[in-house]
């Protein structure tokens, strides 16, 4: 008896392996997404940046995929934010405007309900979310994360610069002659909210950096049985600058480079966490930021590296972000060249999570994963459209674009100028937009325009929400 139940037994468990080797093959993946806030195209050392370390990143970059045509949906906060969410361009659901370029502690609108973000769609599989730190897609109860397919937030709701108080040195005028100043806490009465309720204000924003990456931590700690996605959008190195004891005064770049060391540490210390519970070959880590480099601000703001302009331009340092992809044996590591957009993130998860994305409306997303997983060489996207507020400001086709507006970077009052004859620049050998081509390709000019128009009209109008208070 004991001679046939041993192999028996044995059988059993070899069985019970297998089938639980199975069962963890075609479980959904897990996302998580780290979004800066203002981090220049250059500001990573796998980027470029000569004093930057930023050794975990470079770990993603080597490890998994580094997108060098990666962009942004704006080149502000507020819509940049809600194209990631919803795969959508911002002109579609108001999040834009002119007159506001992004949300006000003093704004009463907010991220549509209509609207379908990345949580809401992976509810339909079974996700547990998070959404941890920067928020700004309207900080009324009703607008919250947890209204918006997140199970639970941990963050700030708007820029970490709002809520000044008066009776404090001027931050600028200080952050140009001192690249390590750090302002006091008190400067800016953010709250940090819990869910829906305030738990701490002023946000103590020297810590904040470190304790987003900790709720994160905790956050895969708590759900690695379930398939879980994790948005952990960082509100620095937007200004003011605020870095961690232990991280400041450590970086040759100053202020500015602890902050992004910070960052990147705490990169290292989720993907040390998703090793640690057994689930980094089963998660999608995702690394970008949500516009350029602020760049009034001197050393405060960061670097665009060899792109022109920062945030709030459609010059490429507005729009093009430094980006990165890792899942340890299934990312294909390579430097892709292709063209991808944050709003390309909800159709991606959609598809690698089996579930359906809204079909209902008109979408500004592709699938990425063939060329993620080295199953494609041509990417699906190929096409940029350069939207700031409710104008169209430029277009890109492969490596071709076109400006048909030009206005420079956030803050600095660069004129307005409305090119009668569209500016073009061929991306691929004059990366820097300096030399206009327009005069040598007219075909190009006349095809780019046409694209432009045809793209114009597909949008309907929607409500603004960020001109409501
Ligand atoms: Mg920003």
């Amino acid at each position: 008896m004991r001679s046939l139940a041993l192999p028996l037994l044995a059988a059993a468990v070899v069985w019970g392996i297998v089938a639980g080797a199975a069962r963890a093959a075609e479980r959904s993946p897990n996302f998580v997404v780290v979004f800066c806030d203002d981090l220049g195209y250059g500001d990573l050392g796998c980027f470029g940046h000569p004093t930057i370390r930023t050794p975990h990143l470079d770990r993603m970059a080597r490890e998994g995929q580094k997108w060098t045509n990666f962009y942004v949906g704006a080149s502000v906060c507020t819509p940049s934010r809600a194209a990631l969410m919803t795969g959508r361009l911002p002109v579609r659901n108001g999040m834009m405007s002119a007159k506001r370029r992004v949300l006000f502690p003093n704004s009463k609108g907010g991220l549509p309900s209509s609207e379908v973000t990345i949580a809401e769609a992976l509810k339909a599989g079974g996700y547990a979310t998070a959404a941890i730190g920067k928020w700004h897609l309207g900080h009324l109860p009703q607008h919250l994360p947890t209204e918006h397919g997140f199970d639970s937030y941990w963050g700030i709701p708007y820029s970490n610069d709002m809520d000044a108080k008066r009776g404090f040195p001027n931050y600028k005028a200080k952050a140009l002659e001192d690249p390590d100043y750090m302002p006091e806490i008190a400067q800016y009465h953010v709250p940090l909210i819990a869910d829906k309720e305030v738990v701490e204000r002023p946000a103590d924003q020297r810590t904040i950096t470190r304790r987003f990456t900790e709720k994160a931590v905790e956050f895969i700690a708590a759900n690695k049985a379930k398939p879980f996605f994790i948005y952990l959008a960082h509100n620095l190195p937007h200004i003011p600058l605020f870095a961690s004891e232990a991280h400041r005064g450590k970086s040759r770049r100053g202020l500015y480079g602890d902050v992004v060391e910070e960052i990147d540490a705490g990169v290292g210390q989720i993907m040390a966490a998703l090793e640690e519970h057994g689930v980094a070959d089963n998660t999608l880590l995702v690394f970008t930021s949500d516009n350029g480099p602020w760049l009034p601000f001197a050393t405060h703001g960061g670097s665009a590296g060899l792109l022109r302009e920062g945030k709030g331009s459609t010059f490429e340092g507005g729009m093009r972000e430094p980006t990165l992809f890792w899942w340890p044996g299934k990312v294909e590591p390579m430097v892709q060249m292709e063209l991808g957009a944050t709003m390309d993130l909800l159709p991606t998860f959609c598809a690698l999570a089996g579930v359906e994305a809204p079909a209902d409306r008109t979408m500004d997303g592709y699938d990425l994963s063939p060329l993620l997983f080295g199953k494609a060489e041509k990417g699906p996207r190929d096409e940029i459209f350069y939207w700031r507020s409710e104008q169209l400001y430029a277009v890109r086709q492969g490596p071709w674009k076109a400006h048909f507006i030009t206005e420079g970077c956030y803050g600095i009052g660069s004129k307005k100028t409305v090119h009668e004859k569209p500016e073009l620049y061929h991306l691929d050998t004059d990366p820097s937009e300096k030399y206009n081509v327009a005069a040598d390709h007219p075909e190009v000019v006349e095809r780019l325009t046409a694209l432009a128009e045809a793209h114009k009209a597909s949008v309907e109008p929607a409500e603004n929400q960020l001109e409501k208070r």
